[in-house]
């Protein structure tokens, strides 16, 4: 698996570059773009004064402002990197700002409610090339993010029916040249699949969680004490932004609920099969989960390393 970043880029992607909300990701993308040197101009628009003071002390973007029509104006590609429920709002913000011809694209991790979210605010002649990058961390703001985030990860564009080809392969090519392998499909079925492999995982960490915050036999130090038994793998992702993932919830409403529905109707085999002592029927679930794991690692998108490469002092 690649660590670090490639070489610059002999000539720049974009003219003019603009990231909207600088965060985990937006700041990941800039640190990567400005190393790899993908824009000759790269612009970082954040609504906050503090965030936007923070970014110029860390110094990974040309422009800096609280200005969103500033910061969009001339850009040949601008990304929003805000919250999924945003994003119609920055839209009709920024649109008598966008120039002809421009591209607009995002990271959001639902598909659909971005598409319909931004598309009738789009001016004719520019073009969306929704993306998702299936990589981040469970931190938040222009400190958490590093520039080999998206290596070796999955970015996912979801355009529209129709959408300009050559607008694809602009955005296609940011995030290959990010490290990233480029996958495309509908925002449909880009929902379905992460309802399952991202949407669900977060909302059982935050269930677990919550249910063994809320114990009363157990007490809280005892969770903390005894966390190493598999309850701090959930902590993990249970500590990710509530703002990002409360919009991830309410804007993939539909394929989130179907796949709750699967998984309540598999937990409750499972409990049959613990009161009625079936052995059987555990074992040959927990051999089929374990294969899934080695397949993941197989394809790179885990280390290999024993739980996940913790450091355990020799006993
Ligand atoms: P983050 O670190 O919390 O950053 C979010 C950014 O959006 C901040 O700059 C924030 O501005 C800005 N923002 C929040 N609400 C806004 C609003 N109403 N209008 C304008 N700007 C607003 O979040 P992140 O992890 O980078 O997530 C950004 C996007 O990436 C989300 O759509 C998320 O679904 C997607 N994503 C996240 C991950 C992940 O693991 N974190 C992975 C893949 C994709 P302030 O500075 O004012 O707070």
């Amino acid at each position: 698996m690649p660590e670090r970043l490639g070489p610059a880029l002999p000539e720049p992607l974009f003219d003019r570059l603009t990231l909207v909300g600088i965060g985990l990701i937006g700041s990941s993308i800039a640190r990567a773009a400005r190393q790899l040197k993908l824009a000759r101009t790269l612009v970082a628009v954040d609504r906050d004064d503090a965030v936007v003071a923070r970014v110029r002390e860390l110094d990974f973007a040309d422009e800096v402002t609280t200005e969103l029509a500033a910061g969009v104006s001339g850009a040949d590609l601008v990304v929003l990197c805000v919250p999924v429920g945003a994003c119609g709002a920055v839209a009709e913000a920024m649109r008598p700002a966008l120039k002809p011809g421009a591209i607009v694209s995002d990271v959001g991790s639902v598909k659909g409610s971005v598409v319909a979210q931004v598309e009738p605010h789009l001016p004719d002649g520019v073009h969306l090339v929704p993306a998702h990058p299936v990589a981040g961390t469970e931190q938040s703001g222009p400190d958490a993010g590093f520039a080999t985030l998206f290596l070796n990860r999955w970015c996912i564009l979801t355009p529209p029916e129709g959408t300009d080809s050559a607008a694809v392969e602009r955005v296609r090519a940011l995030w290959e040249a990010l490290g990233s392998d480029v996958e495309v499909m509908s925002a449909q079925h880009h929902d379905l699949v992460l309802a399952i492999t991202s949407h669900v995982p977060h909302l059982i960490a935050y269930n677990i969680v919550g249910t063994a915050a809320d114990m009363e036999e157990v007490t809280q130090s005892e969770v903390i004490k005894f966390s190493a038994g598999g309850f701090r793998d959930f902590t993990r992702i249970a500590a990710s932004d509530p703002t990002m993932w409360r919009d991830v919830f309410l804007h993939n409403k539909e394929a989130v609920l179907e796949m709750l529905g699967r998984f309540n109707e598999d937990l409750a085999a499972l409990q049959r099969a613990i009161r009625w002592s079936d052995g059987e029927a555990l074992y040959s679930l927990f051999a089929r989960t374990r294969a899934i794991r080695r397949s993941i690692i197989s394809m790179g998108q885990e280390t290999p390393e024993p739980d996940f490469g913790r450091r355990h002092e020799p006993q």
